[in-house]
């Protein structure tokens, strides 16, 4: 019996639904590098008034989001101070140093994501010519599926702020941290969002992740760095002109894709529980969307086997000894289930 694939390698991969697709459709269109795109506009105050910010940026990925926010933070020869696992240093091509001259300072995650304070303390150079000038700290919530604890994001951002560095936050899966916050501390997930992000002095969120769009991401913070954000976004080649409609579909999923985040969570959770006890997997607990699965002992050496089982099979992850299987809003329970009895079959056959 021929299945559905699966797509599980990322929240990248949704498709836009019929209603996002007639919103898309309906939007109202001018050229943005004029400045004149209602839906961009539109979208821009929009996501800043949501996260508490004055200004904000539609920018096409949020890589370019990212560059613009270091580049927009710091100078030629300054550095920042980023998770050796952050995807603004390790999975972004350098580009803040290409582009930028903007040195790294990598630090060791603990074992939940966080940076340690007295590391990030450490890190911050005197200000001796011997040394590149440390100017920013930047931090990632959620961090591979990670939610960062609040009073940690609120202390290491006040240490930051202490010290005279600026403050970004990679908010790619804001939303998914916001809805797994919500959670803890019974409020809502609009509430969460704007508390974590106004720790920051700028933030960057993807709308093409969780939330469902085809397209597009946006950086956040004040209008004079909005302002040189924008400059920079023009110099990488992200002026883009009718992208109303991409916008469109941006603003379609804040207003219906944010709350259903925490079904994506429980199929995560889901996914957990029907792999749970397999001789040869150790099984991640999932706090939002995002399953690691380990392969142990003897299964290491079958793991090549193990994801041509699941690819003939039309159940799709990444990895290879250690297995990712992301959520999103284009599977459901059964595909969940489906998945999970895939790889019991190929533990049990
Ligand atoms: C996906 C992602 C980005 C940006 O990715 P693009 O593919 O450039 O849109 C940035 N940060 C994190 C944490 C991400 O997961």
């Amino acid at each position: 019996m021929m299945h559905k694939p699966v797509d599980l390698r990322s929240d990248t991969v949704t498709q836009p639904t019929a209603a996002m697709r007639a919103a898309m459709q309906a939007a109202p269109l001018g050229d943005d590098v004029f400045g004149d795109d209602p839906s961009v506009n539109a979208l821009q105050e929009k996501i800043a008034a949501l996260l508490g910010f004055e200004a904000a940026l539609f920018v096409p990925t949020g890589t370019q989001g990212n560059l613009c926010a270091i580049l927009g933070h710091c100078q030629r020869g300054d550095e920042y101070i980023v998770g050796q696992q952050a995807h603004c240093y390790r999975w972004e091509g350098g580009g803040a140093a290409v582009f930028g001259s903007v040195q790294p300072q990598p630090l060791n995650h603990q074992p939940d994501g966080t940076l340690a304070l007295g590391d990030i303390e450490a890190a911050i150079k005197p200000d001796d010519a011997h040394f590149a000038r440390t100017r920013l700290l930047a931090l990632e919530n959620t961090l591979g599926g990670k939610l960062l604890p609040f009073d940690y994001v609120e202390q290491a951002t006040q240490l930051a702020q202490d010290r005279g560095l600026g403050r970004h936050l990679d908010g790619a899966r804001l939303f998914n941290a916001a809805v797994a916050q919500a959670a803890q501390t019974g409020s809502d997930a609009f509430t969460e969002a704007r508390r974590i992000a106004q720790c920051f002095d700028s933030v960057s969120v993807c709308f093409s992740k969780g939330l469902g769009a085809p397209v597009g991401s946006a950086l956040c913070g004040s209008p004079g760095f909005i302002a040189r954000a924008h400059r920079i976004r023009k110099m990488a080649g992200g002026g883009m002109r009718q992208s109303g409609m991409l916008a469109a579909a941006a603003a379609h999923a804040l207003d219906h894709h944010v709350v259903r985040l925490a079904q994506d969570h429980a199929l995560a959770q889901r996914l957990a529980d029907g792999l749970a006890g397999i001789d040869g997997l150790r099984v991640e607990a999932p706090q939002t969307n995002i399953l690691f699965v380990d392969l142990t002992g003897a299964a290491k050496a079958r793991s090549a086997d193990l994801l041509r089982h699941l690819a003939d099979n039309g159940i799709q992850a990444t990895g290879l000894y250690r297995l990712r299987f992301v959520t999103h809003l284009d599977v459901d329970a059964a595909d969940i289930d489906r998945a999970a009895a895939v790889v019991r079959q190929f533990f049990n056959g």
